[in-house]
């Protein structure tokens, strides 16, 4: 079982997209897919329940913070061979709660240990911050993506995510891989946003990623009809970019 967490302390740089739409990849191989919804405004969440609140008595905050077991909180979705545990506002307590745990960083990792013949694939995504909820997913994963736009808020943003796992690195999971940093929402023939890809290539060399997600309406009518870009729209050039990062990073 590969675990994968998307991560970054921006939002809006496309963690919950990339998230989905990897996972719409992998569903298509396949593959058994445990998307874990790290963030307490739920949007990975939203895109798998309508307008029904249907994970609001099994989510991850049950099971950090009432013991309910994992695998009643783990849901099906929509789409083939992919569950979900889902998110809840509640999460936003998360620091808060395991304020005088110090171990608390292992909890989601002890508690995935137990799903690793169930899944090929669990995917994490992670809040825009680095308080508890990304340092745990960091903690559990093997390897991590992180999403950056071409602005110069995202350059700081990355670099501040490499200080925080060479942290985590040091103290608890020394196998932590980068996967790429992945340049997402890239709207092309910008002079600025072109002017940034170049100085995000001289700061991060080989870690940046060659696939890089263009910016689209696709992926915003393709989230409002609660799908991944895969099946919405298989044949459009956008599904085939995710092919490819999927590929890319050897998911
Ligand atoms: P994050 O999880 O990092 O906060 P989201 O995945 O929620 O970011 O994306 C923020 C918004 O941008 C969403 O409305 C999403 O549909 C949209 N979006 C993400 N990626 C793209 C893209 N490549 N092109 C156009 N819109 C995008
Ligand atoms: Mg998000």
């Amino acid at each position: 079982m590969k675990i994968v967490s998307i991560a970054n302390l921006k939002g809006g740089v496309a963690k919950t997209t990339i998230t989905h739409n990897l996972a719409g990849v992998l569903s298509e191989q396949g593959k058994r897919v445990l998307l874990v919804d790290m963030d307490y405004q739920s949007s990975l969440t939203a895109l798998f329940e309508g307008d029904e609140a249907r994970f609001e008595n099994t989510n991850i905050a049950r099971v950090l913070f009432d013991h309910m077991p994992l695998s009643d909180a783990i849901q099906p979705t929509n789409l083939k061979g992919v569950a979900i545990l889902a998110a809840d506002i509640d999460l936003a307590l998360l620091d808060s709660r395991f304020a005088n745990d110090l171990n608390a960083h292992f909890l989601l990792a002890e508690l995935l240990e137990g799903q690793k013949n169930n899944f090929d694939h669990v995917l994490i995504d992670c809040p825009p911050n680095l308080l508890l909820g990304t340092r745990m997913a960091l903690v559990a994963s093997q390897g991590y993506l992180v999403p950056v736009a071409a602005d110069r808020f995202s350059l700081r943003a990355a670099m501040h995510v490499q200080d925080v796992v060479a942290n985590i690195r040091k103290r608890a999971n020394p196998k932590l891989e980068l996967l790429g940093i992945l340049l997402s929402r890239v709207a092309t023939r910008r002079k600025v946003t072109e002017d940034y890809i170049e100085l995000f290539k001289k700061q991060f060399g080989s870690q940046l990623l060659n696939t890089q997600i263009k910016e689209t309406i696709r992926f915003q009518e393709a989230a409002t009809a609660g799908e991944p870009i895969t099946t919405y729209l298989p044949n459009h050039e956008a599904s085939d970019i995710f092919r490819s990062l999927a590929q890319e990073i050897r998911l």
